[in-house]
C-alpha cells in the first residue's frame, strides 16, 4: 500500500513532469465536437521492425543515448493510415536533417474517449514489457492520471523525457493530439517536426550530478522551469525554417508565418515583463517571441552556430556559457539588444527572415 502523502507526491512528480512540454503546438481556444466512439479495439502501428534499445548512460549527450532507428509508432483505433503515414513522414524529415535521437515513442491519440481508453491499456502493456520497474498502479492510466485523455479536448502536442531514477527503460515520448491542429492541416507538419526539435534538444542534456537526477538541471538547460522562451522559440523556428524548404512549399512561406508571428510584439511590449521571465500562463504569445528572438540568433550567428553548436556545448558548459560562447554575449544583453530591434516596422524585421 502506498500512503496518502507518497500517493500525492507520486502525482505530483508526474504532473510536474508532464507540464514541461504540455503546451507545444495547441490549445483550447475552440470547442468541437468529439466525434462518436469507435468500437473496434486499438492497433498498434509499429512502422517498422527495427526496435529501439535501451538508453545507454554512456552516451556523448549524458544520459540519452543516440540511438538511430525509427520511432515506434502506436496509435488509437481511430487514427487513420494517412495520419500515422504523415506523423511518421515528417518526423523523419526532421530527424534526417538534425540527427536521429532516442529511442522515442510517437503516440496518436484518437477522437473518442473509448479509443483512448484502449491507448492507455496499450500504453500499460507496452511499459511493463519494456520495463519490469514500471509501477502499473501510477503510471499506468490511473483515476488521477493519463497520459492522454486531455489529448482529445485539448489536442495539442508534446514530448515528455522518461529519463527517471524510478525506471529502467528510458525513453522520449512524443504524444500527437487529434486537434489543434488536424492532422489534415499543413501545420501538423510542423508541430510533428517542433516536436522532434525538443527531442533534439533534450538529447543533448544530461539531468544528472553528484546528487543524482534532477529535472531542475534540465529546465535550466531548456531556459529555465515553465520558461518557454529559448525551447520554444528554438523549437518553432527550426521546425518553420526546415518546413519552409521542403518542396512545394510557396517561397515566401516563412515571411508570412513570421509576419503572422509578429502581431504578438505589441502585446509583448506593452506587458512589459522580460522574455526569459515570461510563463506559459502569461498572457502573451512568448512563443511568437521566442520564434522572433531565435531568428534574430541565427542571422546574427548563422543557423549551424544555433542549432549545432551551441547544443554541442550546452550540457559542458551549462546553458548561460554555451550562450555567450557562440551568441557573443549573455542572454540578458542580448535581449535587451533584441527588445530595442524588435521595435521597429514589420518590414525592417522580416527583412532578416529567409
Ligand atoms: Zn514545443
Amino acid at each position: 500500500m502506498v500512503n496518502k502523502k507518497q500517493q500525492i507526491l507520486r502525482i505530483n512528480k508526474l504532473i510536474i513532469f508532464l507540464l514541461i512540454f504540455s503546451f507545444c503546438g495547441g490549445g483550447s481556444e475552440t470547442s468541437e465536437t468529439v466525434e462518436e466512439a469507435q468500437d473496434t479495439t486499438t492497433t498498434t502501428e509499429a512502422q517498422d521492425t527495427t526496435t529501439t534499445t535501451e538508453a545507454q548512460d554512456t552516451s556523448t549527450f549524458g544520459s540519452w543515448a543516440n540511438v538511430k532507428g525509427p520511432p515506434m509508432i502506436y496509435a488509437a483505433s481511430d487514427v487513420s493510415q494517412s495520419t500515422i503515414d504523415k506523423t511518421l513522414k515528417w518526423y523523419q524529415i526532421a530527424s534526417s536533417a538534425w540527427g536521429e535521437f532516442g529511442p522515442a515513442e510517437i503516440w496518436i491519440v484518437g477522437n473518442s474517449k473509448e479509443t483512448v481508453s484502449d491507448l492507455e491499456d496499450l500504453w500499460c502493456d507496452i511499459r511493463t514489457e519494456k520495463d519490469t520497474k514500471w509501477n502499473k498502479e501510477w503510471d499506468c492510466a490511473n483515476e488521477y492520471w493519463s497520459p492522454f485523455a486531455r489529448y482529445v479536448d485539448d489536442g495539442g502536442a508534446a514530448v515528455s523525457t522518461y529519463y527517471r531514477d524510478y525506471i529502467d527503460y528510458h525513453f522520449f515520448l512524443v504524444t500527437m493530439g487529434p486537434k489543434y491542429p488536424s492532422p489534415d492541416e499543413d501545420d501538423y507538419k510542423v508541430v510533428t517536426m517542433h516536436e522532434y526539435f525538443h527531442i533534439y534538444q533534450h538529447a543533448h542534456i544530461s539531468n544528472i550530478d553528484d546528487e543524482g537526477p534532477s529535472s531542475a538541471i534540465r529546465d535550466e538547460k531548456m531556459g529555465g522551469a515553465d520558461k518557454p522562451w529559448f525551447a520554444e522559440g528554438g523549437a518553432e523556428y527550426m521546425a518553420q525554417l526546415l518546413y519552409s524548404r521542403q518542396p512545394n512549399v510557396r517561397s515566401n512561406y516563412l515571411k508570412e508565418i513570421m509576419d503572422r508571428k509578429a502581431y504578438s510584439i505589441g502585446e509583448y511590449l506593452d506587458y512589459g515583463k522580460p522574455l526569459k521571465d515570461l510563463i506559459y500562463s502569461d498572457p502573451v504569445q512568448t512563443y511568437d517571441i521566442g520564434t522572433w528572438l531565435v531568428a534574430y540568433i541565427v542571422d546574427k550567428v548563422g543557423e549551424e552556430t544555433f542549432r549545432v553548436n551551441f547544443y554541442r556545448d550546452l550540457d559542458g558548459l551549462g546553458f548561460e556559457e554555451s550562450f555567450k560562447k557562440h551568441f557573443g554575449m549573455g542572454s540578458d544583453q542580448l535581449i535587451s539588444e533584441f527588445d530595442e530591434w524588435i521595435k521597429q516596422p514589420v518590414d525592417e524585421l522580416l527583412k532578416i527572415i529567409p
